[in-house]
């Protein structure tokens, strides 16, 4: 059925532990499904899923409002290549966790910077909560949203340079420094760990949770998850009717 609140689409993409992706990932994955699903009920919006990282052409994306990756990221050349396009031409990309991950053999520059320049250097481990804090509450992202919060268990990732010197980046969310040291065998100790940004010159917003089963056990991160969402697929159109969320 169209309608006033079928307002926009969605295509999540993920992979399984047989095309590369960590159980841990999976996981998340799994639980990321529902959630999203249950949103889209809710709030009215087509949210569609694939396992076939070729989907990142200009034929297939043409459709939608909004790319997400949930545990993986594009491998070949025609697929950055079709991702690229599509975020050039005004396409709207979700990432979580191991999305973003680049280092100095990923060999992608035009990503490096639509990431804000933020390098992989080190994660916690194991996995575990973090107090985080809203660094932008007037933002549609984090409204509704306490100032701080204890987010679920995750890998942390920390990022060299951290992308908050990039100026077209805004930070939304940031991990407390009173967490650190964060970890027992792998042990975050200091260094600006931002967990929620955009690079203001794309639609696009990066969320550094994705590890584990828990992400989606605290109300508050779901509702910051949701907004999150909410706001890439409406931006530009105003609102979306009947949201409870945005
Ligand atoms: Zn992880």
């Amino acid at each position: 059925m169209s309608g006033p609140k079928d307002s926009f689409r969605v295509l999540a993409f993920h992979s399984s532990e047989s095309q590369g992706a960590e159980g841990d990932h999976v996981l998340f994955t799994e639980t990321a499904l529902a959630f999203f699903r249950d949103l889209a009920a809710r709030e009215g919006f087509i949210f569609d899923v694939t396992t076939d990282w070729n989907d990142l052409n200009a034929a297939k994306l043409a459709a939608y409002r909004v790319v997400m990756w949930l545990n993986h990221f594009p491998t070949t050349e025609a697929q950055r290549a079709g991702f690229q396009a599509y975020m050039e031409g005004g396409g709207g990309w979700l990432g979580f966790h191991i999305a973003g991950y680049n280092d100095k053999d990923t060999k992608w520059p035009w990503f490096l910077q639509f990431y804000g320049d933020a390098i992989f250097y080190t994660n916690n481990w194991p996995i575990k909560p973090a107090k985080l804090v809203v660094d932008t509450p007037d933002h549609p992202v984090t409204r509704n949203i306490p100032t701080s919060f204890v987010s679920p268990a995750n890998e942390w990732y920390l990022w060299k340079p951290s992308p908050r010197l990039n100026p077209n980046v805004k930070v939304l969310v940031t991990l407390d420094p009173s967490n650190y040291p964060l970890g027992t065998k792998d042990i975050l100790t200091e260094g600006d760990l931002p967990v929620v940004w955009t690079n203001t010159g794309y639609r696009m917003l990066y969320m550094n949770m994705g590890h584990g089963r828990d992400i989606f056990t605290n109300g508050d991160q779901n509702r910051l998850i949701g907004n999150g969402l909410l706001w890439l697929g409406a931006r530009g159109i105003t609102a979306l009717p009947g949201s409870t969320l945005y």
